[in-house]
């Protein structure tokens, strides 16, 4: 039987360290327990969420009507033949990273120092070095709600830049097929550690984010540059509104310097959003996902400052 918690303090469990009080956060076990935490969420009236690491989501303040799913260590299953891996979906993507590397196999080296689980990887297609997750996939099997499992090739799974399949429907993924190359154990290590170490010097660390907020949009990057290049050149580097900030390290990413609440983050974005389209005429999408007091899944790109916030 599934784990429940009570009132989960959002500001202290989530990855940006913003959020009010999550109702519930259950834990899963197994693809029953999904069943019957669903059960569990409809007859108290509760929107399931489905979480990884939270690395991608900024939570609303106040009381939210929600049930964090969150699937426990026996979703991190491995399984190695040959040049193929099937993984549980829990498993992190650092360790996924390391025991292809230790066993000689190439391919997933961009995903060292992503601090998210492969379930959210593949949920954002997400990926670095210009690699998405989706090129190593052969397969993804979820569970819809009532306990059907359902296996998808890869060219099933709608897979583009920061886009799946899996956006549009409310599965949860268990597990993941991946295809790898075959290659010298200690060129991969090192090509890991050379990996590191340029996200190290990049990328802001200390303070909590949710990494690069927007995605990067094919014709602005041809005639401006990255997202992190514009703002920047806008003057937003360490510009603040409340506790959220544009890092002063890569100004693609907000950082929660204390105590910031969703509203701060959105106005942010808002604004960045504003200036670009005024200076430029494009808009930027973002990576990063509002849940909403009700588990609204909603773009923060796509929220006005007031819209949905508490
Ligand atoms: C410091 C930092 C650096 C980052 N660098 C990168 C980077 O280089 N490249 C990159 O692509 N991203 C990066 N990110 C963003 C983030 O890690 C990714 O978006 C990642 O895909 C989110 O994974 P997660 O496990 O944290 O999922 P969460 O944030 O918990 O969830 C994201 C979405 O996936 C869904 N989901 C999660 N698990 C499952 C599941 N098992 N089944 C169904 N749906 C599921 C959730 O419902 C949610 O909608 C970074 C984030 C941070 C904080």
């Amino acid at each position: 039987m599934f784990k429940v918690i009570d009132n989960v303090d959002l500001s202290k469990y989530s990855n940006w360290k913003i959020g009010g009080v999550a109702k519930k956060l259950i834990y899963i076990n197994d693809v029953d327990d999904y069943k019957k935490a669903v059960f569990f969420c409809e007859k108290y009236k509760l929107s399931p969420v489905i979480v990884g690491n939270t690395t991608n989501l900024l939570f609303d303040n106040g009381y939210l009507d929600i049930a964090l799913l969150k699937l426990t260590d026996r979703f991190s299953s491995i399984r190695i033949d040959d040049n193929q891996i099937t993984v549980g979906s829990n498993i992190e993507c650092h360790r996924l990273s390391r025991l292809a590397q230790v066993n000689g196999l190439k391919g997933l080296e961009h995903i060292v120092g992503i601090p998210a689980t492969l379930g959210g990887l593949v949920y954002m297609n997400g990926g670095s070095k210009r690699t998405t997750i989706s090129s190593s996939i052969i397969s993804v099997t979820s569970v819809d709600s009532n306990g059907q499992e359902i296996v998808r090739e890869a060219n099933e799974c709608s897979f583009e830049y920061r886009k799946s399949i899996f956006q549009e429907k409310k599965e949860l993924i268990t597990s993941v097929k991946l295809s790898l190359s075959k290659g010298s154990s200690s060129k991969i290590r090192r090509e890991c550690l050379s990996i590191l170490r340029d996200r190290r010097k990049k990328f802001p660390r200390k303070l909590p984010s949710c990494g690069s907020l927007f995605v990067s949009e094919p014709s602005m990057y041809n005639e401006f540059g990255p997202p992190g290049k514009i703002i920047e050149s806008l003057g937003f580097k360490g510009s603040k509104i409340g506790g959220a900030m544009v890092s002063p390290i890569h100004a693609n990413f907000i950082v929660n310097f204390g105590g910031a609440v969703a509203s701060d983050v959105v106005k942010l974005v808002n604004q960045i959003n504003e200036r670009i389209h005024s200076e430029h005429g494009f808009t930027l999408k973002s990576e990063g996902v509002f849940v909403s007091s009700k588990g609204e899944l909603i773009r923060l790109d796509d929220l006005s400052d007031e819209n949905s916030l508490i």
